[in-house]
This record gives C-alpha cells, structure tokens and sequence, in this order.
C-alpha cells in the first residue's frame, strides 16, 4: 500500500526557468544543462522504481513511501522505503548510463562509457550504508526497534555491472518486485496498527528538499538573469503587457497568468524574498502600486517595517 507518492522534483523547472533566462552565450549554461539532465535521469529512473513496484502484493503487510527525505539532524534521502511489520527496506535506484563498476578502497562507483569516458560517482552502497545508520537512529527516536536493509536497484535492464561487493544486495529494476514479494522475513515485531502509526509518523515529518534559490548555487548574479514575462505557449517568446492582458510577442498568445510564472520563476532563481521595486522591474510593471497588488494576488505575505517591506510566498 502506497502512503506517499512521488512527485516531479521542483529543481527541474527551477533548472529549467534558469536555462530561459541566461543569455545563449553564458559560460555557466553548461553547468545548469548537466544539472537539468542529472535530475531528469534521476527522476527518470524513480519512476522506473516505481512501475517496477507497481504490482507489488507481498504475502505481508507493508508501507510504501516514495521519496521520503529528512532535513536537520539525520539529513536522509530515500527514493523509496518499504515498512513492514519486522523489517525496513531503503531503495535506492541508480539510472546511469555506461557500464558500471563498483570500486573499493575508497569506495566509488565507476560508469564506462561507449567512447571510453569514465565518470566517478559516489558508491550508491556508501550512501546507503550511511542512510542506513542514519535511519535506524532516526526510527530509535521514534521508539521504533526495526532493523534496516538496503537494496540498491539498477534502472536500465541490459546494464552491465561488475565488481559488486558481496555483501550488498544489487537488483534490477525488474527483479525487485519478484525478489521483495519472495523474501522470508523475520517474526513481527510491529503490530499492523503499529506499522500503520509508523507510515503515518514517516510521511508527517517528511520534509520537501528545498533547492531554491538556484543562481546563487551556480554562482550567477541576479544581473546576469533575463527579466520579463515569458510566454507559456512557446516558452522562449517574451510577452509584452497590452491594456489589461499579456500578449506574446511571437505566437500572440494572450494570458493573465504568464506574469504570475515570472514571479515563480524569481522565487526558484533569485531569492526567497521580493520588494515592490524588484517586482516591478523583474515582471515589467508600471507602477509601485501596481506591484504591490500583484504580489498579494499572487499570494505573498508582507513581512518586516514599512520602509524596508518584502514580500514572501506564502507557504
Ligand atoms: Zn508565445
């Protein structure tokens, strides 16, 4: 039974909105389009955990949570965990292309592409080891005595993978289902309505990773972000404001609400706090006022004195 569903990782339409407003020319275009194609293959290869997972009808009761993710102390990230009444199992799936080597002393797991690059990535069983420690002392916490176990699952059926240590379980995405629904497990030591509680305590402290602001992590000045209003419809058109509306300089699409994706776009880019001036001269407005009203539309919340006020996204 699945409590927690995935969503679409909001650091893909900030990577996105990032590439749309820095000139074709930028030296660190490169930078954000590997960051863009990283988490899309990372996102990619969820999903594929997901459909794997999708039938999956164990002979014993369990949780499903999809990306569960932990801030402050324990900092812990899952692609997915599996609760049942005498054990945890952490996914962590691995969509990389290449042939995959694992290495060891130090730790590291290497891709091999077809032209001969290599690409060194942390070892996924490192990680999860760590994850691992982190969340049994997290679930100690809870009063919650369930060991945990890891399970590194490989996203691209045919992929070759060597050198996997002994000791760790490496499936495909394929074979995660079968292999789960199979396992012998220990006695209980949770009762079903303790299961239960502890899925509900899982998805009540989950916290979304929090990624923004982006230019600032790439070390792109706010001067160096196109502002404006850009067209919803063709993406790259910029809009211009007509008497009451918005049109779109290339595909003459009309919108009310193009500006309110601008205002989006500067909390995903710039920063977590916006004043009238900015507003104004991020979205292209005419007057102070007319910014102020646009902010509250768009449901920001004033914070600080009169003179110095900033306006936030309500959460
Ligand atoms: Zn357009």
């Amino acid at each position: 039974m699945i409590i927690k569903h995935r969503e679409m990782p909001i650091k893909i339409a900030g990577y996105e909105a990032l590439l749309k407003r820095l000139p074709p020319t930028h030296p660190k275009r490169m930078a954000v389009k590997n960051s863009l194609n990283n988490a899309n293959a990372g996102y990619g290869g969820e999903e594929r955990l997901d459909e794997a997972l999708e039938f999956f009808d164990p002979p014993y009761p369990h949780r499903i949570i999809q990306d569960f993710s932990l801030g402050g102390a324990f900092k812990i990230q899952v692609d997915t965990v599996v609760l049942t009444q005498s054990c945890v199992f952490l996914l962590e799936i691995k969509n990389i292309a290449g042939k995959l080597q694992f290495k060891q002393n130090p730790s590291a797991l290497h891709s091999i592409l077809a032209n001969g690059e290599i690409k060194s990535y942390k070892s996924p069983i490192t990680q999860m080891n760590e994850t691992a420690i982190r969340m049994n002392q997290f679930l100690k916490t809870l009063g919650c005595p369930l060991p945990v176990a890891t399970i590194v699952v490989i996203a691209h059926p045919s992929q070759i993978v060597e050198d996997a240590p002994p000791d760790a379980l490496i499936l495909a995405a394929g074979e995660v289902n079968f292999h789960l629904s199979k396992m012998k497990l220990p006695k209980p030591i949770l009762s079903i309505e303790e299961l239960h509680q502890l899925g509900q305590s899982l998805v009540a402290v989950h916290t979304d990773y929090q990624p923004f602001p982006l230019a600032p992590k790439f070390q792109i000045e706010q001067s160096e972000i196109e502002t404006g209003v850009f067209c919803p419809r063709c993406i790259f058109g910029k809009m211009e404001r007509t008497k009451r509306l918005w049109e779109c300089e290339t595909c003459r699409l009309i919108s009310q609400d193009a500006p309110s994706y601008a205002l989006q776009d500067w909390f995903m880019l710039i920063k977590s706090t916006i004043n009238k001036a900015e507003c104004l001269d991020f979205i292209g407005l005419e007057k102070l006022d007319a910014a102020k009203r646009f902010l509250i539309r768009n449901g920001c919340q004033p914070v600080g004195g009169r003179r110095y006020r900033e306006y936030i996204r309500q959460p």
